[in-house]
């Protein structure tokens, strides 16, 4: 079937992303919308993604626990499980190795971990958009360890992107995958990293708001569990 997509959406646990993105708002507006399925992708942290996924079996639509990984190198990569439990012990995983930062709501905004129901069940203490232990070169690994699946994000822009942070994206990182922006020129990359061509490129909104989010227009065709959108992506 026809896989109506975004996979790069943040909830109000991300700071910079609005409170008004908790997870039954963000899941239904992506139903709405005519998605199949999302992943949530907060920033170092699967906290709301229990939630999420309990919005999406009301709302009938199929939530990939994710997180959007700031590698050491301050690489952005979207990290998709097949399991929630898998994703939830890479988040503590992921948690234990960052800098002890305590956020500054007041400056960085708040890091809210909710339920299905818009309830607060409390907040994130340590600063989630810092760089995490973890090398560009073994997140893949890591990540396929977890039984998931990565992919550089956002690569065509100017900052947290592997392209601007290490000016290339090698073979030897692993990625089958490669998420640009909807505004990116994919054949304008293509021409400047041939590697892409060989690799499957994904487009998500990135969304940190409400009106950010987009109308379903993408879409994979496969089946419509998370595993079988990750063996897809996984190309198995
Ligand atoms: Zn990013
Ligand atoms: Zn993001």
């Amino acid at each position: 079937m026809s896989i109506f997509y975004d996979f790069h959406i943040h909830s109000c646990l991300s700071p910079c992303a609005e409170e008004e993105m908790t997870p039954f708002n963000l899941v239904n507006l992506a139903a709405i919308m005519g998605h199949v399925a999302i992943a949530l992708t907060d920033h170092n942290s699967c906290q709301n993604c229990a939630a999420a996924m309990r919005a999406g079996e009301q709302a009938g639509i199929t939530v990939i626990p994710g997180m959007e990984l700031c590698t050491c190198e301050e690489v952005h990569v979207v990290c998709l499980f097949e399991e929630l439990k898998a994703a939830e012990e890479f988040s503590s995983f992921v948690l234990s190795g960052i800098p002890p930062i305590k956020n500054r709501p007041e400056i960085f905004g708040t890091q809210l971990i909710m339920d299905h129901e818009d309830k607060i069940l409390g907040s994130q203490d340590l600063l989630l958009t810092t760089a995490s232990s973890i090398s560009i070169d073994d997140v893949e690994k890591i990540i396929d360890g977890y039984g998931g699946v990565c992919y550089p994000a956002h690569i065509d822009r100017s900052s947290y992107s592997v392209i601007s942070n290490l000016g290339m994206i090698t073979k030897e990182m692993g990625f089958e995958i490669a998420e640009v922006s909807p505004t990116g020129d994919v054949d304008a990359l293509k021409a400047k990293f041939p590697i892409l061509e060989s690799m499957k490129i994904l487009t998500s909104s990135d969304a940190h708001r409400l009106d950010s989010m987009r109308p379903a227009e993408l879409c994979l065709h496969t089946d419509n569990t998370i595993k079988s959108i990750i063996n897809h992506l996984k190309n198995r």
